[in-house]
């Protein structure tokens, strides 16, 4: 048999990154004991993924080879990421494949529509690869997901995920028609590591966007994220979070950076759990209402819980207030 032919995209590294093939390899590094995670094996696992494969649907959790699959799918929590498997930037830190998209699946709002129901979810996340293709970088097709949700499941809160809308004209009035419960984009890094981790990207758009979101939907949570041992420094975190807070940034989640091929940046410290445990303080008394800040978190990880959390701390706000 030709060996091109087994070739999958989904676990090969040269057809996943071909425009990373040219960078110098960077040795993946042991992991400390408090990163370690067990194989994915139960049942429910193997449903959750037999059905995203019948729908169709991609997720974040296996593009991006996250590391708490196993935890999440057998609860049936998964990130669906819509508009295809293939993105248009390639950031130095991210799993998913970098290429030219395949056009929208017009049927994809139905069928998230139907996987959320089959699995009887309270709290849904989208997420998506960017589109810098379409002309309004899909802004309307989150749209049209998050309608066939709220008509389909109106008792399920949803959390998108979304790309910057860089160069986007009308993707923000677009994205504020059919506002979701919570509105998530991720400054990713410090601004300083933007060329080198996040080169398509600029911070200051990224940032621009929430501020904008919550000024025209003031009911709406914004959260953001961030990835440490990148290289950043205490303080340039502090800042970022300055910045969160300046655009009215409702929650923060804050992971540690995990390698996941040669080709991607080099993990450049382990932070520790104390460490985190610094952060999560550091956040909350900058005032965001809620933060989750562990070697493991992840944007999505335990989302549901923490949107409960979420919906708490403003009502607890807001009755201090009255
Ligand atoms: S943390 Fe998020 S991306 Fe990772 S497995 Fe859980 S739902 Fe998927």
């Amino acid at each position: 048999m030709n060996s091109i032919s087994v070739r999958d995209k989904r676990t090969d590294p040269a057809l996943r990154h071909p425009e990373k093939r040219n960078r110098p390899d960077n040795p993946i590094q042991r992991k400390p004991d408090w990163i370690r995670v067990k194989a994915p094996t139960s049942k429910a696992y193997h449903e959750t993924r037999k059905m995203m494969r019948d729908l169709n649907l991609a997720t974040v959790c296996e593009e991006a080879a996250c590391p708490n699959i196993g935890e999440c799918w057998a609860k049936k929590h998964a990130t669906i990421m819509i508009m295809g498997d293939t993105c248009t930037r390639a950031c130095a830190f991210c799993n998913v494949a970098t290429g030219v998209p395949k056009p929208l699946d017009p049927k994809e709002p139905a069928n998230v529509a139907v996987a959320v129901g089959s699995m009887a979810l309270e709290h849904v996340v989208l997420t998506s690869v960017d589109r810098d293709d379409l002309d309004d970088g899909g802004a309307d097709h989150f749209g049209q997901v998050v309608r066939a949700l709220r008509a389909s499941a109106p008792a399920t809160t949803i959390e998108i995920l979304t790309p910057d809308f860089k160069d986007k004209p009308g993707a923000i009035d677009i994205m504020a028609a059919d506002p979701p419960d919570v509105f998530n984009h991720n400054l990713e890094t410090v601004p300083r590591l933007y060329p080198t981790i996040r080169p398509g990207s600029r911070y200051f758009t990224s940032l621009d966007l929430l501020r904008r979101i919550k000024e025209r939907v003031p009911s709406v949570f914004t959260k953001s994220g961030l990835m440490v041992g990148l290289g950043e420094t205490r303080e340039e975190v502090g800042q970022v979070m300055d910045d969160l807070r300046a655009a009215d940034v409702d929650f923060l989640t804050i992971g540690q950076y995990l390698q996941p091929t040669p080709k991607h940046a080099r993990i450049d410290k382990f932070v520790s759990p104390k460490e985190f445990e610094g952060y999560g303080k550091m956040a909350r008394g900058k005032g965001f209402l809620h933060v989750s800040a562990t070697p493991l978190t992840r944007s999505s990880y335990h989302a549901g819980d923490d949107f409960v959390k979420l919906r708490a701390a403003r009502e607890a706000k807001l009755a201090v207030a009255d």
